[in-house]
């Protein structure tokens, strides 16, 4: 494993971290893994040593675009990228958030080195074929439709590779390192928007489900853990950034679901897109 840290930081509490948060899960050894922990978009890997040409290219380009912590993986090269901004500064002092958001990165790796991702995208694309025909029917141009629902897609699949993450963790027992990532950052950026839902634009609907959406990555994994404190509180709050009730209403079905079904098996992936369109088709109309 290499560890680069570039920034205002205080290195020993950061390799520190490091180290808990790899000892807590274990990485297979094929797994080749660069850790950069950055606190500005400056620090980009500029190279990271192990990748060339396109692939350094794009990795330094996703970094700056995102400015947000990130896993990808480049064949065997696995990078992840811890990067604090002032959204999410606590980062800097407290350890036990820092080791959780490590581990949330570093569970898309293991996940990801299992072929999750492509597992995700079939059922997406299964989902979306089996809808086609109802989706033509709306009355609005074609590659309005497509473009939509390829959005939402997007979204949905970076909710369900949160959710696969997120509950695989609270499964081996480290619900308090990630809690205490998610509690501090949507407590500290009060990053409830309460978008309205006006049934106007499709671009306005897509909006509003997308910000659902990344809502419910945190909802439904600590749903289940919601007899500690902190989680119900985390939840409550969450909640109450369900606006208009509509929305609230269509994307309960997701949560119960999930809770009741979650699996590796492609049935659960494929369903989780079908309820996520057909939600999305109702909105529409
Ligand atoms: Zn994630």
């Amino acid at each position: 494993m290499n560890l680069t840290i570039r920034g205002d930081f205080n290195e020993e509490f950061v390799g520190s971290a490091v180290k808990k948060a790899t000892s807590l899960l274990k990485i297979p050894k094929k797994i080749k893994l660069n850790i950069f922990v950055i606190d500005n978009i400056k620090f980009c890997p500029v190279t990271s040593g192990t990748l060339k040409g396109e692939s350094a290219k794009e990795f330094k380009k996703l970094c700056k675009e995102e400015a947000t912590s990130m896993s990808l993986t480049y064949k065997k090269n696995n990078h992840v990228i811890i990067h604090i901004s002032k959204f999410d500064n606590y980062l800097k002092t407290n350890k036990k958030a820092l080791i959780g958001v490590l581990l949330h990165e570093l569970m898309h790796i293991v996940q990801t080195n299992k072929s999750l991702d492509n597992k995700i995208r079939k059922a997406a694309i299964f989902a979306f074929n089996k809808f086609k025909k109802e989706l033509f029917k709306i009355g609005q141009p074609k590659q309005n439709i497509i473009n939509f629902y390829s959005n939402i897609g997007e979204s949905t699949n970076y909710v369900l590779k949160d959710i696969y993450a997120n509950l695989e963790l609270i499964n081996k027992g480290f619900t308090d390192y990630i809690l205490e990532d998610y509690y501090n950052l949507y407590f500290s950026k009060k990053k409830c928007i309460k978008p309205k839902l006006q049934k106007q634009t499709l671009e306005q609907i897509e909006n509003a489900i997308n910000y659902q959406l990344e809502l419910l990555s945190v909802i439904i994994p600590f749903t289940k853990v919601q007899r500690k404190p902190k989680a119900k509180k985390l939840i409550n709050y969450l909640k109450k950034c369900y606006e208009p009730k509509e929305l609230s209403e269509e994307f309960k079905e997701l949560t119960s679901y999930t809770l009741k079904n979650f699996s590796w098996r492609k049935n659960f992936r494929q369903n989780f897109f079908m309820i996520v369109f057909k939600k999305s088709l109702d909105l529409i109309f």
